[in-house]
């Protein structure tokens, strides 16, 4: 029985103010853009959305990542309105403004990277990421990148190739982008690699010397929340220094304080050259970035890298009240308390249902495997869609992940009260009732 304080669920979903909604998206938005929820938002704050017929739903999905300090945190939103009442845009490059080096500034100055350090700001995730990729080439003057099994970089040409997964994201989008390669990656739950087998698969596939950069997920992301072993990131530094090529960390949705430091490859004790950011920093506004050394970042020749709307006034206002918030609220520290306290429900569930084949993560970035069987460990992709589906039904929303679509992970918002998370996590043990009847 679920005790209901922060969820209701009083119509069908979706309900008739919804659906009335929904059959117009049908017949005016392109068909690709599918939605995962049965709903049409009509507010939202902190870790709570409610739809336009009334229902309530916990979010641990955080608009895929994006809500670190919550939904309309109220520093965000005064920060915003101040903004409006000054201007709204001008193009960096043409009329330059602070918010954008005070940005820069703060940004540097949470990196764990010793000597000088820069930072440049643009839209998305795939946009930092293909900056960072621009970056590197035009400072080792080489061509190739090297990239992971498993990794999700984003949909532009370039992202789209260096991601893993076919399909949907690259399925009849080719050709890709040359000179990507992909290494295999330490899937701990799967199957173990050793780091000469790694650089066995580097030299087997480009000549090192023709490599620019190796772009990492610290943790991975969109392939299933797998957790690098101790030894891979130092290790990965390793090879770079040994061939010279830019490390580059894609912490676009492990970064701004998710798995309790500000960086996840904090946790590993490494310095990369570059980082990507995006999700989280902007609390919802488009932004994105790359921060890293100084005289990497500082390589492309003049007006090389930009863009219209590229670290817009209103985005950099917001996320300056993002890292002062997770700063002076303690978020890094509350990021831990959450993904325990979730870690310790998904521990329990695992307890009560031999499905659930591996319990993961660090800090806020928590996953569960689903599987067919312990044996086997076969994904079970359909189960995983049944128990996210039923829970979204009854009011709490869990994103999904992996090659094999059978993670269910949480990227909630670190303000979430351990009351939600506990009411979410009822809902949660109910869709596994229910989805394995
Ligand atoms: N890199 C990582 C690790 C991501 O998780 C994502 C998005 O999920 C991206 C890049 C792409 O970001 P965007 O969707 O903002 O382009």
């Amino acid at each position: 029985m679920i005790e209901r304080r922060f969820t209701r669920i009083q119509t069908e979903l979706p309900g008739p103010e919804s659906a009335k909604v929904f059959a117009t998206k049908a017949q005016y938005v392109a068909a690709p853009l599918e939605t995962y929820a049965p709903f049409i938002v009509k507010q939202s704050e902190g870790a709570i959305i409610e739809d336009l017929d009334g229902n309530k739903f916990l979010d641990f999905s955080g608009g895929w990542g994006c809500l670190a300090v919550g939904q309309r945190n109220h520093r965000v939103v005064d920060a915003l309105k101040d903004q409006i009442d000054g201007y709204l845009h001008t193009d960096f490059t043409a009329v330059p403004y602070a918010p954008f080096i005070e940005l820069a500034e703060i940004l540097c100055q949470h990196t764990a990277i010793e000597g000088s350090v820069k930072a440049a700001f643009f839209n998305s995730g795939a946009e930092a990421v293909e900056n960072a990729v621009k970056i590197a080439r035009a400072y080792t003057k080489r061509k190739s990148v090297l990239v992971f099994e498993n990794a999700f970089h984003g949909r532009t040409l370039l992202a789209m190739t260096m991601t893993h997964k076919a399909k949907p994201y690259k399925y009849g989008f080719g050709p890709f982008a040359p000179d990507v390669y992909r290494l295999p990656y330490p899937y701990e739950y799967r199957k173990t690699i050793t780091a000469d087998e790694i650089e066995q698969s580097l030299l087997s596939l480009v000549d090192p010397s023709e490599v620019a950069a190796m772009v990492v997920e610290p943790i991975i992301g969109e392939g299933g929340f797998l957790v690098p072993p101790a030894w891979f990131l130092p290790a990965m530094r390793e090879l770079a220094d040994k061939y010279g090529f830019v490390l580059v960390m894609d912490e676009v949705q492990s970064g701004i304080g998710r798995t309790g430091k500000f960086f996840a490859y904090e946790h590993f004790n490494i310095e990369p050259d570059l980082i990507c950011v995006a999700k989280s920093l902007g609390s919802g506004l488009p932004l994105s970035g790359v921060v890293g050394k100084a005289e990497i970042m500082d390589s492309p020749v003049g007006s090389a890298i930009g863009g219209t709307y590229a670290g817009n006034p209103l985005a950099c206002r917001a996320a300056i009240e993002v890292i002062k918030t997770l700063d002076e609220e303690n978020l890094l520290e509350r990021a831990e308390h959450v993904g325990n306290r979730i870690k310790d429900h998904f521990n329990r569930l695992a307890e009560r249902f031999d499905v659930i084949g591996d319990v993961r993560g660090i800090g806020a970035m928590v996953g569960m495997e689903i599987i067919k069987d312990r044996d086997s460990k076969t994904p079970d992709k359909e189960l995983t869609g049944k128990v996210a589906g039923t829970a979204l039904r009854n009011g709490a929303i869990f994103p999904t992940a992996g090659l094999s679509g059978n993670v269910l992970r949480v990227l909630v918002p670190l303000v979430i009260t351990d009351e939600q998370i506990d009411e979410g996590m009822c809902i949660l043990e109910d869709a596994f009732e229910q989805a394995l009847q």
